[in-house]
């Protein structure tokens, strides 16, 4: 009798460690953060010393460094050279866009365009290439002859476009601003963007009205992604549209072949979830297949590398607890207090890995 009394304790308690191991390993917790390999989608190693290289390795990150059209052509080579360094060095492991220069210099002929492609193509045929990187300089500073602001639906970029697609690799766009860069700064929601855009007026384009808007930035982008169907369109800082996910989910219905990164607009994320964490919650779940994790840590060489390395670890470590947790967090851009997503396992290795490796056509180690 005793003995069958111990076997069904022992078969209950069979069960009930079988339930709760099946019901937690839907759920990656913080400790599984080092052992899931993960890719950061968007960052920018500007040194050649391997600090970024080796913190990534050691908390299991892959990274896909950008170039930036910063308008001088020094910069970019420089850029080029230093990314192209580290995806020889870390094959496998880290991948690179490159840009290209945006002279505006013989803008409207068919030499612009030539010249353009000519420089791209030696570019991408570099190892470790995977993209091909275009600036908010398109839109928000360049400008034609006649003083008219050149934007990216502009005929003038076709070729440069049908040539990249025509090699098979996807354009990924950063275009525009977040809107708060529209309003005025006590409307901002991240003071991230307020501090940044008091500093600099320039920028600001509320006080700039004579520039192109917010919705003319993104209905020039909408228009380059309609003209170009067959083209795959990686948005950086989730398509500019990080203020609202409805709005995104617009784009993301309209534009099969378009996904975006979160690089640096994870805050909007939380800032949303504050406000309804289920609406953000739900947006992730149904465009797991279209969204890259990402954060835009640069790194251009310290004094301090352990400071820079702590710095990158806990911007990645941060942002695992919220997409993993539901756990009370705060943050240092906005007072609202916000709960971690807590998103099922499947959609994180999605968001995490498996995204960056389909849109990106990565080969992986
Ligand atoms: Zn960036």
């Amino acid at each position: 009798m005793k003995s069958n009394v111990m076997k069904y304790i022992s078969l209950i308690l069979f069960c009930c460690t079988f339930l709760l191991h099946g019901c937690s390993s839907n759920y990656y917790a913080m400790d599984d953060f080092q052992s899931v390999t993960k890719i950061d989608s968007h960052v920018h190693i500007g040194a050649d010393d391997g600090v970024f290289e080796e913190q990534a390795a050691d908390d299991n990150f892959l990274l896909v460094t950008l170039n930036v059209d910063h308008g001088d052509s020094a910069n970019l080579r420089r850029q080029f050279s230093l990314a192209s360094l580290s995806a020889q060095k870390y094959p496998g492991r880290v991948f690179f866009g490159p840009a290209f220069l945006f002279d505006t210099t013989g803008w409207g002929k068919d030499e612009w365009s030539k010249k353009v492609i000519s420089q791209l193509d030696k570019d991408i045929s570099t190892p470790g290439v995977i993209t091909v990187k275009i600036w908010k300089n398109i839109g928000m500073t360049l400008r034609d002859r006649e003083g008219n602001f050149i934007m990216v639906d502009d005929q003038g970029i076709k070729p440069v476009i049908e040539f990249i697609k025509g090699k098979g690799l996807p354009i990924t766009g950063h275009l525009g601003e977040p809107k708060n860069c529209w309003l005025p700064l006590n409307e901002m929601t991240v003071s991230s963007d307020s501090s940044y855009f008091a500093e600099h007026p320039q920028y600001h384009m509320f006080l700039h009205p004579e520039y192109p808007s917010y919705e003319d930035q993104i209905r020039a982008r909408d228009n380059m992604l309609e003209a170009n169907p067959g083209l795959t369109f990686i948005g950086c800082h989730l398509g500019s549209l990080e203020w609202n996910v409805d709005s995104l989910t617009d784009r993301l219905d309209k534009y099969p072949n378009m996904a975006v990164d979160m690089s640096a607009r994870i805050c909007h994320l939380q800032y949303q979830s504050s406000e309804n964490r289920e609406r953000v919650r739900d947006f992730c779940i149904k465009y797991q297949d279209r969204l890259l994790y990402g954060t835009d840590l640069g790194y251009s060489g310290s004094r301090d590398t352990e400071a820079s390395r702590r710095y990158i670890h806990e911007t990645w470590l941060d942002d695992w607890k919220y997409f993993v947790t539901d756990e009370e967090m705060t943050s240092d851009l906005f007072k609202e207090k916000f709960k971690g997503l807590k998103l099922p396992k499947d959609v994180i290795d999605k968001i995490y890995y498996e995204n960056a490796v389909k849109w990106y056509q990565l080969s992986v180690n």
